[in-house]
């Protein structure tokens, strides 16, 4: 298995990408690290990588502890994120390789939660790491940069093929998808995607991963020219634009009160 979630705090995932070839793996958002070695240990993995989307706490917490339990450890972080990274050892910018034995991904600069947010993406595995920027169903606070940011950086996961495997910062699922509902009622994709979303926290199951495509169905804050969402959030607040941006600045202030 190439990807292995590991849960972390109340409702983070760090995820460990493993390179069976070579039984090297790397750790995409650590806050706590005995979780993640314990893991790394129990699966007779090598730790070689340390891959964090954005400085905050709950997504590099880990990785000072990492380092100390793992001398050589490359720790990868956007150089945007102005050194906030903790034992920081490689500045990566959009375009950026990253490398776990023989798999190869690319990070793509996605800001505005934080401004050097990153997603790293790896097309052996059909799978992108998208931290606090893409939720299944939602997408983060727009804490460091504009609207326009964040729209800009969800377009650009959003044109990554519909049969990426989207795995996200955090289990806010079956929240987001409640808030979604208000918006779109009749989203036939979305009332499907929450009872099974409901269902699987019931069993004590993850909802991770979603698809690129299945997100394009149900996020929200993806779906700007949906007719039925456009209408609700006119019928809130008329005086809203309705522009890409304006519809989506207020599902974003809707939800951060939701
Ligand atoms: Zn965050
Ligand atoms: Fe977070």
């Amino acid at each position: 298995m190439a990807i292995i979630a590991v849960p972390q705090l109340s409702d983070n995932y760090a995820y460990l990408v493993v390179d069976d070839a070579s039984g090297q793996c790397g750790v995409v958002d650590c806050s706590e690290a005995a979780k993640v070695l314990d893991e790394v240990k129990r699966r007779g993995l090598k730790l070689v990588a340390v891959l964090p989307t954005h400085w905050h706490f709950d997504h590099v917490g880990g990785n000072e502890d990492l380092v100390r339990a793992v001398p050589g450890l490359r720790v990868y972080g956007a150089r945007n994120e102005n050194g906030r990274i903790p034992a920081q050892t490689d500045e990566v910018d959009d375009g950026a390789a990253v490398r776990i034995g023989s798999l190869t991904g690319r990070v793509i600069g996605i800001p505005a939660h934080t401004n050097g947010h990153i997603a790293y993406y790896f097309p052996d595995l059909d799978a992108v790491f998208t931290g606090d920027t893409m939720f299944i169903a939602g997408c983060g606070r727009v804490f460091e940069g504009k609207a326009e940011t964040m729209v800009a950086s969800l377009a650009k996961l959003a044109a990554l093929p519909d049969s990426t495997r989207v795995y996200c910062g955090h289990e806010y699922t079956v929240k987001n998808l409640e808030f979604a509902l208000t918006l779109e009622p009749g989203n036939q994709a979305l009332k499907d995607k929450y009872a099974w979303a409901k269902s699987e926290r019931a069993a004590g199951r993850y909802t991770i991963p979603s698809t690129i495509g299945d997100e394009k169905r149900i996020n929200p804050f993806l779906r700007s020219s949906s007719a039925e969402l456009r209408a609700s959030i006119r019928k809130i607040d008329p005086a809203v634009p309705d522009d890409p941006v304006a519809i989506f600045a207020k599902t974003r202030a809707l939800k951060d009160k939701f």
